[in-house]
Formats: C-alpha cells, sequence, structure tokens
C-alpha cells in the first residue's frame, strides 16, 4: 500500500535535507507546507498579506487556510502513490484532516520525530541560509556555501528566511513545543510514531530515518531503490 511519511521535529531539526534524502530514496514528492506558505506569501492578496504576517511573526496559520492548501496539493497526481509531509500536520485538527485524507486516498500513514537538543537548533536556524531557486539549506557556520551567498548547485542566491531571526526563532520554537506535544502523544498512542536521533552527519540522520521507516531499507538507499519497499507495503 502506499504511504505517507510524516517528518516531524522542531525548525532547524533538518526536515527540509532530510525530506529531500527521502524523496530520492522513496521516489516520493514532498509536500512542504511551510514552502507552499511562502509562496502564497508572496501573493499581493489578503490571503498573501496574511500569511506573510503570521510567518513573520513565527505564528502557525490558520487551520482553515491549511485546510484548502494541503487538500489541493495531494490530490495533484503526483502524490497517489504517497508523500513526504514536511511540516503538516501541526496540530491536532490538522492531524485528522490527515487522517481522513489518508484514508480516501488509501494511505498508510508513518510519523518520523527528528530529535535535535534545543540549543543546537538556536545554532542552526541563526546561521541558516537558504538557496531561493532551489531550496538548498547552508549555514554560515557549518555549511557555508563555496562562494559567499551563491547555492553550489545551481547559483541561485541564498538568502536568510523572514522568520530566521532571534525573535521569531524563540517562538516558533516555543509554539512548537505548545502545539506538537500533544500532537505527539496522539501518534504515540496509536504506536506510529518512531523518533530518531537527528544529530550528526546528514547522510547518517537519513539511514537512521529510512530504516525507521523501512526497517533495513538504509542500506539500499539511492535511486529509489526503496521504492519496491514501499510499493509491497513493507513501509
Ligand atoms: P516551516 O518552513 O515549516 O518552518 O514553516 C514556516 C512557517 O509557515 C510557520 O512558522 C508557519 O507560519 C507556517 N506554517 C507552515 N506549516 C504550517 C502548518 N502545518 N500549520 C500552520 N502554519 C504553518
Amino acid at each position: 500500500m502506499p504511504s505517507i511519511i510524516v517528518l516531524m521535529g522542531p525548525q532547524g531539526a533538518g526536515k527540509g535535507t532530510q525530506a529531500k534524502r527521502l524523496a530520492e530514496s522513496f521516489c516520493l514528492p514532498i509536500v512542504a507546507t511551510g514552502d507552499m506558505l511562502r509562496d502564497v506569501a508572496r501573493e499581493e492578496t489578503d490571503l498573501g498579506r496574511l500569511v506573510r504576517a503570521n510567518q513573520a511573526a513565527g505564528q502557525l496559520v490558520s487551520d482553515e487556510i491549511l485546510a484548502g492548501v494541503i487538500s489541493e496539493r495531494t490530490s495533484k497526481q503526483d502524490c497517489l502513490g504517497g508523500y513526504i509531509l514536511d511540516g503538516f500536520p501541526r496540530t491536532i485538527t490538522q492531524a485528522t484532516l490527515l487522517e481522513s485524507i489518508a484514508l480516501d486516498q488509501g494511505h498508510r500513514i508513518s510519523v518520523v520525530k527528528v530529535d535535535v537538543p534545543t540549543e543546537l537548533l538556536h545554532q542552526r536556524l541563526a546561521g541558516r541560509l537558504t538557496c531561493a531557486k532551489c531550496g538548498a539549506i547552508y549555514n554560515v557556520n557549518s555549511k557555508p556555501s563555496l562562494r559567499e551567498g551563491v547555492c553550489d548547485l545551481d547559483g541561485g542566491l541564498l538568502y536568510t528566511r523572514s522568520d530566521d531571526n532571534e525573535t521569531a526563532i524563540a517562538h516558533r520554537l516555543a509554539l512548537y513545543e505548545e502545539n506538537t506535544k500533544p500532537l505527539l502523544e496522539y501518534y504515540a498512542r496509536s504506536s506510529r510514531l518512531r523518533t530518531v536521533d537527528g544529530t550528526g552527519a546528514p547522510e547518517d540522520v537519513a539511514a537512521r530515518i529510512a530504516d525507521a521507516v523501512s526497517p533495513g531499507s538504509s542500506t539500499v538507499i539511492g535511486g529509489c531503490t526503496a521504492q519496491a519497499k514501499l510499493e509491497d507495503g513493507r513501509l
């Protein structure tokens, strides 16, 4: 049965980086609500302005707006075989919505929590740079680009997200704790929650996540080789 992989963890846990690796391994599209909402925020509409204000302040966008955004995206053709969720769900209401979408689509939900100590999260977020073209993530301290301000992969300009400032970071991390605690408990109760250590080299974290969602797949990672496991329902 096709599957939905939910990547959970606070901002800075490396969900974006790991989602890309998982997408390659399992041939699944990434549905990242933060990115989708940043696109909405660029529009000069009432919705665009509202989302922009929420994001800049590190506040959650309403469940109602998320419902529209996520339902539309996950009904697209490329999501038929499953998808990786980054940044969604963040509340119990959103989790309930996801259950009904998954039920309609015949998908099973696997939830992985990426664990990183708070101090390390602050360091990562404060130095984070994102490529405007491909979304690749750099860090001024731990993973600088070869040419300052320019993406190594496609030459795109690197920018600091509007919500990667100290005040918004502290707010987002506190909000994450507050909002997702019940959500984590909810998933833990239904035995769908796997927790992996998110510290160390990205490739090691990727192997841990792949093993959590599909035991044994980290040895065959890359080039969609784990797809067979997904399709025969072992994920
Ligand atoms: P992210 O890129 O996941 O850190 O998300 C950036 C911002 O987008 C968040 O601080 C929220 O303002 C908004 N956002 C992303 N996903 C959600 C969600 N599932 N529910 C509510 N707001 C969201």
